[in-house]
C-alpha cells in the first residue's frame, strides 16, 4: 500500500508550506488540495457560473483539465497558479467547497494522486474523507492573530497591499464556515496529531511531522 500523510487544517496555518517540504524531504508526491477547488471557483469566474450552481460545477470539477507541473497549476495548458490565489478566488473555492457535488466529483481525482513512493497531501478533509486509511493525519493550526501576521507579512512581501485587521477578520470568518458547513466539516481527527505552529518555525514543524512518520 503506498504510504499517505495527511495534513489538514485552517486556512495560512502554513499547511501548505509544511506539506510541501515534508515532500520534497521524503521524495514523495505533494496534492495541494485546495487548488482544486480554486480551480472550480476560477473556471466559475472566468465562465460567469454562479458559486451556487451545483450541477455545473460538480460536471466542470470532474472535467476540467488540470495539470500540475513543477508545482505549478495549469489549466488547459495555462499557468493559472497566481490566478488561483487571488482573495476573491479562495472565498469562491470556500463557496464550490460547500457543495456536496463538487466534493463528491473532486473525490476520485485527488485519491488519484496516490501514488510510488508516496504521497503527502494538504486540505481539510484529507485524514477525514480522501485518505481516512492515511498512514499519518496531522491537524496543523496556529493562532488566528499569527495567522493572519504569516499572511499579512506574505502580502507585503508580494508587494501587495494589506489590512491586517481585515485579513484577521477574514480569516476568523473562513475557519467558521469550513468548520460549519455540513459537508466535510473542519475539524481534527481522532486519529489526528495536533501539530500547533504557533510558536514554531517551518523548519522545525516539518522536522515534528518527519518524526511523527518515521515512528
Ligand atoms: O487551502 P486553501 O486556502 O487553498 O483552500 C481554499 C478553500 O477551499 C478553503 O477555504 C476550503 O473551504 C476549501 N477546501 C476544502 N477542502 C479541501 C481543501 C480546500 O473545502 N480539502
Amino acid at each position: 500500500k503506498v504510504p499517505v500523510i495527511a495534513i489538514d487544517g485552517p486556512s495560512a496555518s502554513g499547511k501548505g508550506t509544511v506539506a510541501a517540504r515534508v515532500a520534497s524531504r521524503l521524495g514523495f508526491h505533494y496534492l495541494d488540495s485546495g487548488s482544486l477547488y480554486r480551480l472550480v471557483a476560477l473556471h466559475a469566474d472566468l465562465h460567469g457560473i454562479d458559486w451556487d450552481d451545483e450541477a455545473t460545477l460538480a460536471q466542470a470539477a470532474l472535467t476540467l483539465p488540470a495539470t500540475f507541473c513543477d508545482g505549478r497549476v495549469l489549466l488547459s495548458g495555462n499557468d493559472v497558479d497566481q490566478a488561483i490565489r487571488a482573495e476573491h478566488i479562495g472565498i469562491g473555492a470556500s463557496r464550490v467547497g460547500a457543495l456536496p457535488a463538487v466534493r463528491a466529483a473532486l473525490l476520485q481525482r485527488q485519491r488519484d494522486f496516490r501514488a510510488t513512493p508516496g504521497l503527502v497531501t494538504d486540505g481539510r478533509d484529507m485524514g477525514s474523507v480522501v485518505f481516512p486509511d492515511a498512514d499519518l493525519k496531522i491537524f496543523l493550526t496556529a493562532s488566528a492573530d499569527e495567522r493572519a501576521d504569516r499572511r499579512y507579512k506574505q502580502l507585503i512581501g508580494k508587494g501587495e497591499s494589506a489590512n491586517l485587521p481585515q485579513i484577521r477578520q477574514d480569516i476568523i470568518d473562513r475557519d467558521r464556515r469550513d468548520a460549519a458547513r455540513t459537508v466535510a466539516p473542519l475539524r481534527q481527527e481522532p486519529d489526528a496529531f495536533l501539530l500547533d505552529t504557533t510558536e514554531l518555525t517551518i523548519d522545525q514543524a516539518v522536522e515534528q511531522v518527519l518524526a511523527w512518520f518515521a515512528d
